[in-house]
């Protein structure tokens, strides 16, 4: 069963500066689409389950952590997929003080990540877009609710000249297509792309993954409800 999720990306407040999404900042804004950093959702939806302040953990549709999700580096999770996708980077504090790495460099392959002993998340951070800025995430499962089995996320932010086109749910970290101006564009052509970026997979999965990759560029230009 395909789903998407997708939207305009924008934000209002502290223009340029990324958007923290610390605990606390997704604890008070997430649920809450008016003061969301995303308004319209346009990240995957976050929920907050009841506990005391101190233990307080962001959950998602899953019930679990953005936290442990990205962690757990499941090349299949939709976090690491639209993370990557957005440009996000983690910060993470350990015995050796704080770093921030990019979420392409954090996930280092499937069920690895970067994270040394000793070290957590503390924060993902999130780049402001311009207010064109859109982007679209589809991804193909056979229930609600369950790991893609391909999944593409899209981001055109044309002031900035950032242009991305994601394959995930590859059995590895995320990976860039070639051209993805082109592909937002439409001059370049997806299936060739997943053909050349993704030479491991099988037929098969690369025709999912050129399907997915089709359908997310597509929810992007008609920017249809999620
Ligand atoms: C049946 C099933 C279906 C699922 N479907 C989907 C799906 O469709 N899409 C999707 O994206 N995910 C899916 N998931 C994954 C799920 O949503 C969680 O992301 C995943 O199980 C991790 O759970 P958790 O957040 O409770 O992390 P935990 O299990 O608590 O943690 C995972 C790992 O990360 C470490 N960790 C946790 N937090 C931090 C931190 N802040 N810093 C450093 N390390 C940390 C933990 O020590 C542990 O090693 C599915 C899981 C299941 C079981």
């Amino acid at each position: 069963m395909p789903g998407r999720r997708h939207g305009p990306y924008r934000s209002k407040r502290c223009p340029g500066q990324p958007v923290n999404l610390s605990e606390e900042a997704l604890l008070r804004k997430s649920t809450d689409d008016r003061s969301s950093p995303f308004p319209g959702h346009t990240y995957p939806r976050a929920t907050v389950i009841g506990m005391p302040s101190a233990v307080k953990r962001l959950r998602n549709e899953r019930q679990a952590t953005i936290g442990g999700s990205i962690a757990h580096a499941d090349p299949a999770a939709d976090w690491v997929a639209t993370m990557t996708g957005l440009g996000a980077s983690v910060r993470i504090l350990g015995p050796q003080g704080p770093r921030e790495l990019p979420m392409a460099e954090f996930v280092t392959g499937a069920l690895s990540t970067a994270l040394e002993p000793g070290e957590i998340i503390t924060a993902l951070r999130v780049p402001r877009r311009s207010p064109q800025a859109r982007w679209s995430y589809w991804k193909f499962c056979r229930k609600t609710g369950e790991f893609a089995k391909a999944s593409a996320c899209v981001l055109a932010d044309p002031e900035k000249g950032d242009y991305r086109v994601l394959a995930a749910a590859i059995e590895r970290a995320p990976v860039a297509l070639p051209d993805p101006q082109g592909l937002i564009e439409g001059t370049a052509d997806p299936r060739g792309a997943v053909e050349a970026a993704l030479p491991f997979l099988s037929p098969e999965r690369r025709a999912l993954q050129a399907t997915a990759t089709i359908r997310a560029l597509d929810a992007l230009k008609s920017g249809a409800a999620a």
